[in-house]
């Protein structure tokens, strides 16, 4: 029997090769006549053309956005913001760039126009995070959805497969997770199988520099079906323990997701059979952990926790951190399960 809630937001989406040339047009469409450019280092290019066509209505940017959004770089974007009496912000990068537009958006309640140049999926969720010191602060807030997205495949044209592949399978985490999430309901399963199909048809050639202009679609477009998932899905053991292995040994964010993924999956296997039948189905693999970890070899993203730096004893305080508070999960999360996980996962070892 269907019985669900499913909860989505509102926002224009305009995909397509070349489309980052619609900016001024879409501006238009929300009555901004003062606009704030945000951008990544790698966007800068864009950036500049972006600033040139918008003409009167550019009032200022803020170059190079770094990783974790710190509370310093908000509080002087909101004062650039105000000294130009600016009415919408646009961000062109990834995470970083856009992180930067939702903590605008959360004080002062502007518009934003998100253009994004990696596969991460902010640019479709109402999460926020602002580092402070050590600490990162969360949380969710309607008013940093953008209101429009611009999504061009040529952007990802400069991604090197390094970043392409982590940030493609990072963004793969969050369909998987919503394909057995708590609030799972047939529409956001629709879209997390999209996504993931999608996402996987385009990334190899993309990752070794062959992908055409439908290839490079997929991919983008199945990062659109994933960060559609990560918006209203209810996140799990993957997400939990991406949280406390990256956060607590300083791991680097999408290279950590990419190595746990698997083993996270292959965990839930008995518990969610549904999920690892669309998983398998959409990479068209024997099984959804294995399909999942052979993917990541074939893009040549790291599979080994051990890869990435991290001391093998630290792994028994991994698991005693993300067994410590309860959580949904499809399988029960206990200690000597995640454990095993993290074995598996910090010696690179394929699913069996
Ligand atoms: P990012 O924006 O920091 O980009 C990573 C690197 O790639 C940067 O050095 C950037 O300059 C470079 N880059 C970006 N686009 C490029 C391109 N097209 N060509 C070449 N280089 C390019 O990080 P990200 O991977 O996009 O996102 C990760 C961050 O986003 C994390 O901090 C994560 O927490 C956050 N995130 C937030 C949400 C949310 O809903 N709030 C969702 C997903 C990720």
């Amino acid at each position: 029997m269907l019985d669900f809630i499913y909860q989505a937001f509102q926002a224009r989406i305009v995909f397509g090769p070349g489309k980052v040339s619609e900016l001024p047009s879409e501006i238009q469409k929300l009555d901004a006549s003062a606009v704030l450019v945000i951008s990544t280092g790698s966007q800068r290019g864009v950036a500049d053309a972006a600033i040139a066509a918008l003409g009167s209505s550019f009032a200022a940017r803020i170059d190079g956005a770094v990783m974790h959004v710190p509370r310093e770089n908000v509080v002087s974007a909101v004062d650039l913001v105000r000294q130009n009496s600016c009415d919408c912000v646009v961000a062109i990068g990834g995470g970083s760039a856009i992180g930067i537009a939702k903590g605008i958006a959360l004080e002062t309640g502007l518009p934003i126009v998100a253009v994004p140049s990696t596969y991460a999926g902010s640019e479709m969720t109402d999460i926020w995070g602002i580092s402070e010191g050590e600490g990162k602060v969360t949380g969710r807030d309607a008013v940093v959805v953008p209101k429009t997205v611009i999504y061009d495949p040529d952007l990802t044209r400069g991604l090197p497969g390094k970043l392409a592949g982590p940030s493609a399978i990072n963004a793969m985490a969050h369909s998987v997770e919503a394909l057995y999430a708590q609030n799972r309901n047939p529409v956001l399963s629709m879209i997390a199988e999209e996504g993931i199909r999608s996402l996987a048809s385009g990334l190899p050639a993309v990752c070794d520099g062959s992908a055409d202009n439908d290839q490079r679609g997929a991919a983008l477009y199945g990062a659109f079906m994933c960060g559609l998932a990560l918006a209203t899905a209810t996140m799990g053991i993957h997400h939990k323990l991406c949280h406390v292995i990256g956060g607590t040994f300083q791991l680097p964010h999408a290279e950590t997701h990419t190595i746990i993924l698997p083993h996270a999956t292959h965990y839930n296997r008995d518990a969610a059979p549904e999920a690892m039948a669309a998983i398998s189905r959409a990479l068209n693999a024997d099984s959804a952990a294995g399909g999942i970890f052979d993917l990541a070899r074939k893009v040549g993203a790291p599979t080994a926790l051990k890869d990435l730096g991290l001391a093998e004893e630290n792994l028994d305080r991994a698991a005693e951190i993300a067994t410590g508070s309860p959580y949904y999960n499809p399988r029960p999360v206990n200690r000597d399960g995640v454990r095993a996980l993290l074995d598996d996962a910090y010696h690179g070892r394929r699913p069996a």
